[in-house]
């Protein structure tokens, strides 16, 4: 008699901690899964990315670049907000691929032209390898994509 019901008082406790187990293990497996996202998030956040200066610095490179006609003044502008070391332009199409352009040399510093000047877009482009070079460097396809994409919204803040 007596055995009876600590034996439903037993299975009444094992019920409730079965009950207590499972919300805890929730709760665990929530707060694993927020981590996750936490972790994501930065890892996201501290990515090196680039961003496109202000409108007013783009106009200041702009600006120098009109006082000399040339892009180093423009670079100049650049380097300096983006806290880079100088890059230069020079004029020389013996450089240049067939089919391009312009073209950045990493272990010169360079940007290279032809003769009868660059293009805002060419000039961006290029201007953004170097970019890439010391603020973030993922080469290849991507690099070309996030170069275009530099050189078109300059571009778009040129006016
Ligand atoms: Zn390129």
């Amino acid at each position: 008699m007596g055995c009876q019901r600590i034996a439903n008082i037993d299975a009444r406790l094992w019920v409730g901690a079965k009950m207590t187990l499972r919300t805890q293990l929730d709760d665990a497996l929530r707060r694993v899964r927020d981590l996750e996202q936490e972790v994501a998030q930065l890892k996201e956040q501290s990515k090196p990315r680039i961003d496109i200066p202000p409108h007013w610095l783009i106009q200041a490179s702009k600006q120098a670049l009109g006082r000399t006609g040339k892009w180093n003044d423009c670079y100049n502008v650049l380097t300096t907000y983006y806290g880079i070391p100088r890059v230069r332009n020079l004029v020389d199409d013996s450089k240049i691929p067939k089919g391009a352009d312009g073209v950045y040399y990493q272990n010169e510093k360079t940007v290279y032209g032809k003769q009868g000047g660059m293009s805002t877009w060419i000039a961006m482009h290029e201007f953004a390898h170097h970019l890439c070079a010391h603020l973030m460097p993922i080469g290849g396809e991507a690099e070309q994509a996030f170069c275009n994409s530099f050189a078109t919204e300059m571009e778009k803040n040129w006016t």
